[in-house]
């Protein structure tokens, strides 16, 4: 980089600062922010005679909005140091054993809260002001927001004067629950605490963590995060401590494991030196200060070209376009393609081949394409094919859906998706029937539906690639174990469309036999509980068919024998619906999910008049609304908070 390249990257942040500081809309994810900023970093670093005062590795975050009155910090907010990798964790922790020679070292991990810093002021025990960060010395008073936010504490159990620190952000649950006009948590946390009516504040259901206290008298941070608990303050969860390197490191990838767990987003792990007297004596630099950093985590998103979009052909022959990307790494993994769902996404998105993308990779799923964020120089549309790309059959776009398909049941691609699908852990669960296995068994025809499976013998399998004698007998044992199934895992295995796991359980305890179902009538499955037309539809279409029957036929002549298991049908819930939202205190979600079905209930995804409880947790949003609204007009949902529920299900 030359200096002309430095001055330009320095105004192009500067730019990109003031889009998420003072105008809360960032226009580049922070992971390319990052990387520019390192760049700066590293060119002042290389000359520091060409530092230019400007540079935003000067300044902790940006100027105050003018229409709120200003606040001067006392003392100021600093911004933190950061590191990405063990190497760099080392190099800090290297730095404060150099800078603190013979002295015995412990530090806290906590998480790194995604959300926008305030200063709060308390004088005997009551809330009096609070303030953004602002520049670090100057904030933005923003009390009467602040006032809005229910887990903040207006009066302390203790009449003590006292300043304290902490993160205001918003719930991922309550997040959901908001109109997608915002790109990210962070910054509608940051735009509801930024604006002038407190009403609206409050609508927001912000909440907020405390992560530092100023106060006289306590020694160490551990210390004052258990004295700021007992004021009443709702302090940062789960801090470690530890005093070598890879505690410190243990406890990030700790904190990082627990990332998806948290209803909160989290952007990294903050590790500070603990003892107060040693954080005076390390000091700060004008930006953060020297006792503390933060380990942040890979961003799961980063910015690539799209090279190319092609077709893919699933199951139920659906036609899903898949982004060919330049390859790009997003959090440690290179990705090469992407998903841009279908035809109606990529309209509405106005994507091109061969603009600059915007993809994310959340856990385990496939990637996908969020946006453009540059049109590229030269760029094509994309249109649908109208013959299946795999066997050339024409395509068909069902109307009022917004799928295209390849209408022909024996496309190989098809044969291999339900393949997959009928061995997949929710189905059939046969473990070691992988796509390269598949893909070989129906290319060598050897595979032509699922019923095949069974006639599969030792010899045919071990000379497929990557088998052996071991592997083959494992498959030809996993195979012959699935022949003792449930019903309704057996009706999900059949990839009928539209009929997931929940439909496959309601129609398995409507029809108890695999006969029955297969001779069900229209009117009869419509008027099953939950299935609606669409699926009965789809269900009328897969029955209709001979080689759908044919294949039923064959599978239970293989001596496959699916038999309904009564699931969920014991228990006090028994054939209660429920639905569970916001956050609970003692147990996840998921858990109590769990504890419902144990006891025979049966979940429901939205609130309805087919409701029997909704169980709500801390900031419930849209959810408890919607029954609070329906139970004025029939009062047929049961409100519960967790005390309740655990009662019922104790009783
Ligand atoms: P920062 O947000 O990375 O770190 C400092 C802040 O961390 C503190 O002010 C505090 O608010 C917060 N924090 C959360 N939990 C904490 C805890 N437990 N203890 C202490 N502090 C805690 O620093 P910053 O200077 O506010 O912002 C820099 C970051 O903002 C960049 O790394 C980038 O990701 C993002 N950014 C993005 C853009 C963009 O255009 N996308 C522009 C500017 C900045």
């Amino acid at each position: 980089m030359d200096l002309a390249a430095y001055q330009a990257l320095l105004k192009q942040l500067n730019t990109y600062a003031y889009q998420y500081y003072v105008q809360d809309q960032p226009t580049i994810p922070d992971a390319e922010y990052d990387r520019y900023y390192r760049e700066l970093l590293a060119f002042e670093a290389e000359n520091p005679s060409l530092l230019d005062p400007d540079s935003p590795t000067l300044r902790v975050g940006d100027k105050p909005l003018s229409h709120f009155e200003p606040f001067s910090h006392a003392r100021p907010l600093g911004s933190l140091g950061n590191v990405f990798s063990f190497d760099e964790l080392a190099a800090f922790y290297k730095r404060i054993e150099k800078d603190l020679p013979g002295v015995p070292l412990s530090f806290t991990v906590e998480p790194k809260i995604d959300g926008l810093a305030v200063a709060l002021h308390y004088k005997g025990g009551r809330f009096v002001v609070g303030a953004t960060r602002g520049d670090g010395s100057t904030g933005e008073n923003v009390t009467s927001n602040l006032r809005t936010i229910r887990a903040l504490p207006l009066m302390l159990t203790q009449n003590v004067d006292i300043e304290v620190r902490g993160e205001v952000f918003i719930r991922r649950s309550v997040f959901e629950t908001l109109s997608d006009r915002y790109a990210n948590p962070r910054n509608v946390a940051a735009g509801s605490l930024r604006q002038l009516d407190p009403a609206i504040t409050s609508q927001r259901n912000l909440d907020v963590f405390i992560y530092q206290g100023l106060y006289d008298g306590i020694a160490g941070h551990a210390e004052m995060l258990a004295f700021l608990k007992s004021l009443g303050f709702p302090v940062i969860p789960t801090v470690f401590q530890g005093s070598s390197l890879y505690e410190l490191y243990d406890a990030c990838t700790k904190i990082r494991e627990l990332q998806s767990q948290y209803d909160w987003e989290i952007d990294g792990a903050v590790i500070k030196v603990d003892s107060f007297s040693y954080q005076a004596a390390l000091g700060s630099t004008t930006k953060s200060p020297r006792w503390a950093t933060a380990y942040k985590f890979p961003s799961a998103q980063a910015v690539t070209v799209l090279e190319d979009i092609v077709v893919q052909v699933g199951r139920t022959g659906v036609l899903t376009p898949v982004g060919i990307l330049k390859p790009v790494k997003v959090s440690g993994v290179v990705v090469q393609r992407a998903t841009l769902h279908n035809m109606e996404e990529i309209e509405r998105k106005g994507v091109r081949i061969g603009d600059k993308v915007l993809i994310q990779r959340a856990g385990e799923v496939i990637p996908e394409i969020l946006e453009t964020v540059e049109r590229g120089e030269e760029t094509r549309f994309f249109s649908m094919p109208t013959t299946c790309p795999v066997c050339d059959t024409p395509i068909v776009n069902v109307e009022g859906e917004v799928a295209y398909r390849c209408p022909n049941f024996f496309c190989s691609e098809q044969v291999k998706g339900r393949l997959i699908h009928f061995a997949s852990r929710d189905a059939m669960d046969i473990a070691g029937l992988g796509f390269a296995l598949v893909s070989q068994l129906v290319d060598q025809n050897l595979v032509k539906t699922p019923a095949d499976l069974y006639t599969l013998t030792q010899a045919q399998l071990e000379v497929m690639e990557r088998m052996g004698a071991k592997s083959a007998d494992n498959l030809i044992q996993g195979i012959q174990k699935s022949k003792s199934c449930s019903l309704s895992r057996f009706i999900f295995a059949l990839a009928i469309p539209f009929v997931g796991e929940h439909a496959a359980e309601v129609l398995a305890a409507r029809y108890q036999t695999i006969e029955a179902f297969r001779t069900a009538t229209f009117e009869d499955l419509v008027a099953v509980h939950e299935i609606g037309d669409k699926i009965a539809m789809s269900l009328m279409t897969a029955l209709n068919n001979a080689d759908f029957q044919a294949l039923i036929t064959s599978l239970l002549a293989s001596g496959v024998s699916p038999v309904h298991a009564d699931v969920g049908g014991q228990g006090i819930f028994q054939g209660k619906t429920w639905l569970v939202t916001g956050t609970l205190s003692s147990l996840k979600r998921h858990e109590a999910e769990a504890l419902i079905k144990s006891h025979g209930g049966r979940l429901l995804s939205t609130v309805s008049k087919t409701l029997d409880y909704l169980v709500v947790g801390e900031s419930p949003g849209s959810k408890l609304e919607k029954a609070e609204k329906l139970n004025k007009q029939s009062g047929v949902v049961q409100i519960l908070n967790e005390e309740g529920f655990l009662a019922l299900l104790n009783h």
